[in-house]
C-alpha cells in the first residue's frame, strides 16, 4: 500500500498529509476548493521547514516529502488511485456519510476507509458503505506532525486484518497507536471533555478565576496546559459539540454541558480562533 488519499485539507488533513509524505507515502490530498489546497500546501511547506530548522529533517528530505504530495478537487478521480483513504472533512455526520458512499462507489473493494472523526460513531459511518469490515477510526491529534498518539478505533464490524494494517500504518508514520472500541468520545474525549466541563463549572460557580483554575491543573497535576486554556485552543464550539454527543449517546447527566460554556458559544466567544474565550488573544 503506497498511495494514501486524504479527504479534507484543513487543520487535520494537512497535518496528516504532512506526516504520510514525510514517511515515504505518495499522498493525494482532496478538498472542495483550490484556495484551501494552496493554503494547505503552504502550511505543510512551512511546517516541514520548521522540522529542518530543528534538525528533524534535512533540506533534501523536505523536498522529497513535498514531491510526494499531490492535490485535487475531484474526489472520484482521486478515489480511483487510492490504496488507503483517510477522511478529515468537517465534523458533520451527513457530510461524512455522503463522502464515504461516493468513495465506496469508486474505490477498489479491498481499500480500507479510515475516518479522523472525534465524536461520530465509526460503526454508523461504516454502515453507509458496503465495506464495514474495512472501515476504521484513525484519530490523530492536533498538531499532527508533533503529537505522538493515534487512537485506532474499531467499529462493530471492523475486521482483525483491517485493524492490523491500520495499526502498522500508524507506526510507519511514527505514531504510537492505541486500540480503542467504538464508544462515544473514544478514550481521549471521554476523559478530556468532562475535565474541561468541570473546570468551566468551577469558573461559573466562582470557585476560582480562570487563571487560578488553570494554575491548579498545571502546577498541581503537572498538566502542560490548564483545561480552560486548552478549551480555548480546541475551540469552545467543538468542546460543546463533543459534550452534547457524550450527553446524548451515553444518556448520563454527568456529561451535561456547563451553562457557561453554552453562553460563551452563543456569544461567539469560541477561544483562540475568535480572539476571545476564557482568555483574550491578540492576533
Ligand atoms: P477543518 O474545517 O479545518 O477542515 C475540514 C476540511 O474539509 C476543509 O478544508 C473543507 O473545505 C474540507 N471539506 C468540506 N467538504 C468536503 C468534501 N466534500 N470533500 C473534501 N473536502 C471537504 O476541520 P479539522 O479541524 O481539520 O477537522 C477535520 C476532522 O478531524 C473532523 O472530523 C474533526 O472532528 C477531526 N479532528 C479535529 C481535531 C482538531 O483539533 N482540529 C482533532 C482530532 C480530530
Amino acid at each position: 500500500m503506497e498511495r494514501v488519499v486524504i479527504v479534507g485539507a484543513g487543520t487535520m488533513g494537512s497535518g496528516i498529509a504532512h506526516v504520510f509524505a514525510q514517511h515515504g507515502f505518495s499522498v493525494l490530498l482532496v478538498d472542495v476548493a483550490e484556495e484551501v489546497l494552496q493554503r494547505a500546501r503552504q502550511t505543510i511547506e512551512r511546517n516541514l521547514g520548521r522540522q529542518v530548522q530543528k534538525g528533524i529533517l534535512t533540506e533534501e528530505e523536505k523536498h522529497a516529502a513535498l514531491a510526494r504530495l499531490q492535490w485535487g478537487t475531484d474526489l472520484e478521480a482521486a478515489a480511483q488511485q487510492a490504496d488507503f483513504v483517510i477522511e478529515a472533512a468537517p465534523e458533520h455526520p451527513e457530510l461524512k456519510r455522503q463522502i464515504f458512499s461516493r468513495l465506496d462507489a469508486v474505490c477498489r473493494p479491498e481499500v480500507i476507509f479510515a475516518t479522523n472523526t472525534s465524536s461520530i460513531s465509526i460503526t454508523w459511518l461504516a454502515a453507509s458503505t458496503k465495506r464495514p469490515d474495512r472501515f476504521i477510526g484513525m484519530h490523530f491529534f492536533n498538531p499532527v506532525p508533533v503529537m505522538q498518539l493515534c487512537e485506532i478505533v474499531r467499529g462493530l464490524a471492523t475486521s482483525d486484518e483491517t485493524y492490523q494494517i491500520t495499526e502498522e500504518l500508524a507506526r510507519r508514520v511514527g505514531k504510537t497507536p492505541v486500540c480503542v472500541q467504538d464508544y462515544p468520545g473514544f478514550v481521549s474525549n471521554r476523559i478530556l471533555m468532562p475535565m474541561i466541563n468541570e473546570a468551566i463549572y468551577c469558573l461559573m460557580e466562582g470557585i476560582a478565576s480562570a487563571e487560578d483554575i488553570d494554575t491548579v491543573m498545571r502546577l498541581g497535576m503537572n498538566h502542560p496546559m490548564g483545561p480552560l486554556a486548552l478549551a480555548d485552543l480546541i475551540g469552545l464550539d467543538v468542546c460543546l459539540a463533543i459534550l452534547e454527543v457524550l450527553h446524548r449517546e451515553l444518556g448520563d447527566d454527568k456529561y451535561r454541558p456547563c451553562p457557561l460554556l453554552r453562553k460563551m458559544v452563543a456569544a461567539g466567544r469560541l477561544g483562540r480562533k475568535t480572539g476571545w474565550g476564557f482568555y483574550r488573544y491578540s492576533s
